[in-house]
C-alpha cells in the first residue's frame, strides 16, 4: 500500500475558523493513524481574498490545538516544495501549456462585459443555468493570430469533455456521480495569469503525491472538474472524502455572521477553552467512536480514529456540550496549572495588588469544579472584588423576615471568631442555627444572599471565608 499523504489546503482569507479546524483534524487523525505524513498546504490564489496576517493565524492556531503539520511552507521536503500556491505559478503553466497543446484547453479572449452579456441573455431565454458559449473555442486562425499580434489579455478554459459520467466512491457518501453535460468550458487560468483553485487543487494533489482528501462538502461540486483534469493527464485521482456540514441548533448552516456562536479558534484560545478539550469536541462533529465514550485524549483520537465512522449527516454545534467538555477538562487540571490558567482573566479584571496569594488560590480553586471555561472566572469572582450588591433574584431572601434574625446572630459569631477559616465559619452557622432555630433554606440562603449578595456560588462556608471577617462582618452591619 502507498505511504497515506493528506493535506490541509487553506485559503489565507481569515482566521482559523472552526469547520477548517475540524477539516485540519480529520485529515490530521486520518493520517497519523495511517502512519502517513499531514501537509499543509497555502491556497493563496483568490489575491484580492488573502488577508495580511492568514497564513500565520491558522499556523499558531493549529500549533495551539497540536495538529502539527509533516510538511509546511516552513517545513518543506524539497522533493514537494513550494508550499504555497502563489510559489508554484511556473509549475501551473506548464501544465497549463501541456493541455492547450493537447486541444484539452483553450485560450478566450472573451471580456468581463461580452461574458456578462451573454450570461444575461441566456437568463433572459430562460436557462435554469449559464455557461460559457464557447465562442472562443471556435475562433478562427486567422482571428487568433490578430488577437495575439493585439496582445489581448486572454483566459485559459478547459474543454469539457462532452457526455462523460464521472463516478467515484466518496469515503462518506458512497457511490456519486456527476454528467459533464452540466458543465460548461470553466476557466483554469485568469487572465492575470494566476490559475483558479480547481485546476492549481489537481496540480498539487498529484506532485505531492496526496492519496486521500477529507474536505468539506460545499467541494463535492468540484470533484466533477477535478476528475476531468485527472483524467486529461491520465493521473490517478486520490480517494475522496466530503464531511457534511456543522450546522447550529437550528439545523441550518453555520454563518461566519452569525455571532451566537462562537466560530474561530482565536475566540476559544482569548476564552480560556482548553486546546485538547477543542480537539475533542471537534472530533465528535461529524465522526463517532464505536463505543459509549466521549473523552479521548490526543493519542486515543489517532489510535481509535476510523473513517468508516464519519458521519453521514451534519453534525450539529451543541454549545453546552462543549462547555461540558471543557468544563471536564479543567476538573482534570492540578491545581496549579489550573490557577496559571485562570490568573491572567483575573490580573486583567480586577485590582489584585493588596490581595495575598494565599487568598486568591482558595478563591479561585472554589470554582474548578463548575467552570466551563477560564474567562468565566471574572463574573464569578466579581462579588469578592466589587462594591457589595444584593441581585435581584437574591432580594427574596435577603429580605426575609427570619434573615434579619439570621443577621444579628450572624454577626456576632463571626465577629467573635478569633480564627478565621471555613471550618471555625461552619460552626459559627451551626451556632446560629441552635440559637434560632433556623434552619435549612431560610438558615443557608439568608446567610448566602447577606453576606454575597447571591443566591448561588460555592459553598457557604467558603463563600464567606473568601469575602473575609471585616467584610463579612460589614455587609451583616449596613443592610441594603
Ligand atoms: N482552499 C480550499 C478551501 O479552503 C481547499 C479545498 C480542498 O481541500 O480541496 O476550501
Amino acid at each position: 500500500m502507498k505511504r497515506v499523504r493528506v493535506r490541509y489546503a487553506p485559503s489565507p482569507t481569515g482566521h482559523l475558523h472552526i469547520g477548517n479546524a475540524r477539516t485540519a483534524l480529520f485529515n490530521y487523525l486520518f493520517a497519523k493513524h495511517h502512519g502517513g505524513d499531514f501537509i499543509l498546504r497555502i491556497e493563496d490564489t483568490d489575491i484580492e481574498r488573502n488577508v495580511e496576517g492568514g497564513e500565520e493565524s491558522q499556523l499558531e492556531y493549529l500549533q495551539w490545538l497540536n495538529i502539527l503539520p509533516d510538511e509546511a511552507p516552513h517545513l518543506p521536503n524539497p522533493k514537494y516544495a513550494p508550499y504555497r500556491q502563489m510559489e508554484r505559478l511556473d509549475i501551473y503553466n506548464e501544465y497549463v501549456d501541456q493541455l492547450i497543446e493537447a486541444k484539452h484547453a483553450y485560450k478566450c479572449y472573451c471580456t468581463p462585459e461580452e461574458l456578462e452579456a451573454d450570461y444575461a441573455e441566456q437568463k433572459a431565454a430562460g436557462h435554469a443555468s449559464t455557461r460559457y458559449n464557447q465562442k472562443c473555442l471556435h475562433l478562427s486562425d486567422e482571428e487568433i493570430a490578430a488577437n495575439e499580434a493585439n496582445e489581448k489579455p486572454f483566459m485559459v478554459r478547459l474543454r469539457v469533455p462532452a457526455n462523460e459520467t464521472y463516478k467515484f466512491t466518496d469515503m462518506i457518501r458512497g457511490e456519486v456521480s456527476f454528467e459533464s453535460k452540466d458543465i460548461g468550458d470553466w476557466v483554469i487560468r485568469k487572465s492575470n495569469g494566476i490559475p483558479t483553485y480547481n485546476f492549481a487543487v489537481v496540480i498539487d494533489d498529484h506532485l505531492m503525491d496526496i492519496t486521500h482528501v477529507f474536505r468539506g462538502e460545499e467541494h463535492l461540486s468540484n470533484t466533477p472538474r477535478q476528475l476531468m483534469v485527472y483524467n486529461m493527464f491520465d493521473w490517478e485521482a486520490p480517494i475522496f472524502g466530503h464531511m457534511t456540514l456543522i450546522v447550529n441548533s437550528e439545523g441550518k448552516k453555520l454563518s461566519k455572521r452569525d455571532n451566537s456562536i462562537m466560530q474561530f479558534m482565536s475566540q476559544y484560545k482569548e476564552a480560556g477553552f482548553l486546546s485538547d478539550a477543542m480537539v475533542n469536541f471537534m472530533s465528535l462533529l461529524g465522526w463517532s467512536p464505536a463505543t459509549e465514550d466521549e473523552i479521548f485524549t490526543h493519542d486515543q483520537l489517532i489510535e481509535i480514529f476510523d473513517e468508516n465512522r464519519l458521519s453521514k449527516s451534519p453534525s450539529m454545534f451543541d454549545k453546552d456540550k462543549l462547555m461540558w467538555m471543557n468544563n471536564k477538562y479543567i476538573q482534570a487540571l492540578d491545581s496549579e496549572t489550573y490557577y496559571d490558567l485562570v490568573m491572567p482573566f483575573v490580573e486583567a479584571a480586577f485590582d489584585i495588588s493588596d490581595k495575598d496569594e494565599a487568598w486568591l488560590h482558595t478563591l479561585v480553586n472554589l470554582y474548578q469544579p463548575q467552570l466551563a471555561y477560564a474567562e468565566e472566572i471574572v463574573g464569578l469572582i466579581a462579588p469578592f472584588f466589587n462594591a457589595f450588591e444584593v441581585i435581584e433574584t437574591a432580594r427574596e431572601y435577603y429580605d426575609a423576615e427570619t434573615t434579619e434574625t439570621v443577621r444579628l446572630a450572624l454577626r456576632e459569631q463571626l465577629n467573635a471568631l478569633s480564627e478565621w477559616n471555613v471550618t471555625e465559619i461552619n460552626q459559627a452557622i451551626k451556632n446560629v442555627q441552635n440559637e434560632t432555630g433556623i434552619k435549612g433554606k431560610p438558615l443557608f440562603m439568608g446567610a448566602r444572599t447577606l453576606v454575597t449578595g447571591s443566591d448561588h456560588g460555592p459553598d457557604l462556608g467558603s463563600s464567606i471565608y473568601s469575602i473575609g471577617q471585616t467584610e463579612a462582618v460589614r455587609r451583616l452591619t449596613e443592610k441594603i
